[in-house]
């Protein structure tokens, strides 16, 4: 018997695993995959190592940057420009949105809790706002990887008003501060099985967790498995049975926005992006971030680093349209994207690639879904999946955070603030 099993081996479960066998809990985490970090996922396979999930810290974020401390390890500021290319032309730009200003100015206006789509239509109807529009909703699906049909603009305005524009890379990257927190945990006598997905979960007296491979009881359980899970119908290989005693928590869960992401790995022989006749003939500084009108039109670079690796991004409603396509049909993609906005051909690109790997978030089994955004309804059912039932369920992750960002750093206060409340119950 457990005081506490944590479902879950990403930041959330990690860190509460972390801080509830250092006061002495006897707990136990289940994660399904073979490998530890959930969507933080370190590829090594390539000449370097390459983050497949989470890669940026967004921010000088308190949570994260004492938990990197506590780890010795260090974070890199990300140094670079935006690139905005149209039509092969390249413009460097302060702001991911040209009019950024006009942008906030609106959203001041903006009282009401109404969807992104709602907004656009209401306060930049006239034609002459349709450039600022179209960035703004291309913005919101491949930055917050959300739907404007659902989306709650006051969330988005609330997220830009905290956001600090400094990014940060942690170094050598996230896998780093992943094996911090479990090695912790081993340490403290906290047990980790990977590769051992929870099947169902039962209310008895007791909690009663029946896995694949067994059956475990706890007296409080952190349930920290991604939204795509809990929203997830019977059918699917992922879904967990849980019990009929928690299904308004379940509920609630599926009032949040799940967003599609996927990501796209490409090493080429070398960084042709930084060379300086390139940057010369283009008039521009290295270009960190590159925003395009290609059909995969967002990407960037390692820059400071001079590793030739492109990362292409697509988000939103455009990265669900696509989940199915064939890695051959994604790769066609990708290289007629780069082709243009590079103007290379085509053939000569793939002649310079050496590896590519396509991570798609959406078909990824026990993830199903890059991460979180805020509908009309998430702050009320936020609350539901904030309050523990009985004092035994608990649940944590990226997405319940208030103001979130969907970000590792909300997954970390997330499963802190589950483990607090353990710790703290009388
Ligand atoms: C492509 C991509 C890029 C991102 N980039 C960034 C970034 O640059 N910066 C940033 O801060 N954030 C980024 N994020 C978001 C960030 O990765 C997540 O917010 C964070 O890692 C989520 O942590 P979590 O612990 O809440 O969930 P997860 O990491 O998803 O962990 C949940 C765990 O539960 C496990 N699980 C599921 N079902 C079961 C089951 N039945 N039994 C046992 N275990 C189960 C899963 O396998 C998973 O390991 C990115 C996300 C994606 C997808």
């Amino acid at each position: 018997m457990y005081d506490v099993i944590i479902i879950g081996g990403g930041a959330a479960g990690l860190v509460a695993a972390k801080l509830l066998s250092e006061s002495g809990k006897k707990i136990l985490l289940l994660e399904a995959k073979e490998k530890l970090g959930g969507r933080i996922h370190c590829i090594k396979n390539f000449s370097f190592p390459v983050e497949g999930g989470a890669e940026f810290i967004h921010g000088n974020l308190k949570t994260t940057v004492s938990l990197l401390k506590e780890a010795g390890l260090k974070k890199e500021k990300i140094k670079g420009n935006f690139c905005r290319v149209t039509n092969g032309k390249w413009n460097t730009e302060d702001e991911p949105i040209e009019n950024w200003d006009l942008l906030v100015k609106k959203l001041k206006e903006c009282k009401q809790d109404i969807s992104v789509d709602s907004f656009l239509n209401k306060f930049l109807k006239a034609k002459k706002y349709d450039t600022v529009k179209r960035q703004f909703r291309k913005y919101i699906e491949g930055y917050d990887a959300a739907d404007p049909k659902y989306a709650n603009v006051l969330a988005v305005r609330d997220e830009m008003e905290d956001e600090d524009e400094s990014q940060y890379r942690p170094v050598p990257g996230y896998y780093a501060l992943i094996n911090f927190l479990k090695e912790t945990c081993l340490k403290c006598n906290g047990i980790i099985k990977t590769g051992e997905p929870v099947k169902e979960i039962k209310n008895n007296k007791n909690v009663e967790v029946i896995t694949s491979a067994g059956k475990y009881l706890c007296k409080q359980i952190i349930i920290t498995v991604p939204l795509g899970v809990l929203q997830s119908k019977k059918n699917n290989k992922s879904f967990i049975e849980f019990p009929s005693s928690i299904k308004k928590y379940i509920a609630a869960a599926k009032k949040i926005g799940n967003g599609g992401v996927i990501k796209f790995l490409l090493e080429f022989d070398k960084a042709f992006w930084l060379e300086e006749k390139f940057l010369r003939e283009r008039k521009i500084p290295p270009p960190s971030y590159i925003f395009s009108d290609a059909v995969i039109p967002t990407w960037w670079t390692q820059y400071p680093h001079q590793k030739p690796l492109l990362t292409g991004w697509i988000a939103g409603p455009a990265s669900i349209r696509m989940k199915n396509y064939s890695e051959r049909k994604f790769t066609n993609l990708l290289l007629t994207s780069l082709s243009s906005i590079f103007s290379i051909p085509i053939m000569e690109l793939e002649g310079r690639l050496k590896k590519i790997k396509i991570m798609n978030w959406i078909k990824e089994p026990h993830i199903l879904g890059g991460y979180s955004y805020s509908t009309l309804q998430t702050e009320r059912t936020r609350d539901i999946l904030l309050t523990p039932f009985e004092d035994k369920f608990y649940f944590a992750g990226e997405f319940l955070i208030k103001n979130s960002s969907s970000t590792v750093d909300d997954a970390l206060q997330s499963g802190i603030l589950s483990a607090e409340k353990i710790i703290n119950l009388k």
